[in-house]
């Protein structure tokens, strides 16, 4: 059982599932909900995802059609992003952890968006888009 929190406490959930590989999006939106270079995102399964305390401060942004930023409304910090389209599964931001995971992240996608400040280090593939888009 993993868990996690917001950075105010108010929001904590419980994930029973398996996380799927950790990816780092470099996406101009990801890059200013985190206010970061990038964020850590794992696709989880909603139905093993759930709330302890803290739902009914969760709001969620629609930051593209059809695309909901889940985040904490009392402290700003981002839990979860999810699709419309893909009602099974969420976007975790692996930084609300708090169990720790022995997982480490698998490559960067949204590289082509990266912040001109940024730089690559780690030798991780770089997928120009989506995992299914060209490497750069
Ligand atoms: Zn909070
Ligand atoms: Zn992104």
């Amino acid at each position: 059982m993993l868990q996690g929190s917001c950075l105010c406490g108010l929001v904590q959930y419980e994930y029973s599932g398996e996380l799927g590989p950790i990816a780092m999006c470099h996406c101009s939106q990801c890059r200013r909900a985190q206010g970061s270079a990038y964020a850590t995102n794992s696709p989880i399964r909603v139905s093993h995802f759930r709330f302890v305390t803290g739902q009914e401060v969760v709001k969620e942004f629609e930051s593209t059609p059809g695309k909901k930023r889940a985040f904490c409304r009392e402290c700003g910090s981002p839990i979860y992003s999810r699709l419309d389209s893909k009602p099974d599964t969420l976007r975790l931001r692996i930084g609300s952890l708090i169990t720790p995971i022995d997982v480490k992240p698998s490559y960067h996608i949204y590289a082509n968006s990266a912040g001109e400040w940024y730089e690559f280090t780690d030798g991780l593939p770089r997928y120009a888009e989506l995992e299914d888009s060209p490497l750069v």
